[in-house]
């Protein structure tokens, strides 16, 4: 185990991990925050044994909830508290804590928006990671500092 960088990044060895056996490390997200610096990583929400990122979500007035997502870059797992979840139903994401909507960071190739949760409790969208707000797509990228980690990188080997 070392370290990646001091983002709260952490890369592991990947032998459990399939979706990713093309690439030798797993990385896993260890904090993650609101523009207001609210850290994500609620450990009440495990996946394997790392806490997952909790974040509030809403698709219009009457649909909010919570949904988990994996720390584990790259890997599809969510868990949703509250909200049936739709395929192809765009959410918007706030954090559960203050409730301040997720700033967007680019545009997704699906339409949808991809949107930034910071990896340092001060924004910086050198250091984000970013997931597309649609369901069921999983396009989401890593930015530290001058690397770019990109599940489609990942994909493609
Ligand atoms: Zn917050
Ligand atoms: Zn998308």
């Amino acid at each position: 185990m070392r370290r990646f960088d001091d983002n709260g990044l952490m890369v592991f060895p990947s032998e459990a991990m399939r979706e990713l056996r093309e690439s030798r490390h797993i990385v896993v997200i260890e904090a993650c925050y609101c523009p207001r610096g609210h850290n994500l990583i609620n450990e009440r929400a495990k996946f394997s044994d790392f806490s997952g990122i909790l974040l509030r979500v809403r698709h219009n007035a009457m649909r909010e909830g919570l949904v988990a997502l994996s720390p584990i870059f790259g890997d599809k797992s969510r868990i949703s508290l509250g909200i049936e979840l739709e395929k192809g139903m765009v959410m918007k994401l706030l954090c559960p804590e203050c409730g301040i909507p997720l700033p967007v960071y680019d545009e997704c190739s699906c339409g949808a928006d991809v949107i930034a949760l910071f990896t340092r409790p001060v924004p910086d969208y050198g250091d984000c990671v970013g997931i597309c707000n649609r369901v069921g797509c999983y396009n989401a990228e890593l930015k530290s500092g001058n690397e770019l980690l990109s599940l489609a990188s990942i994909d493609e080997g």
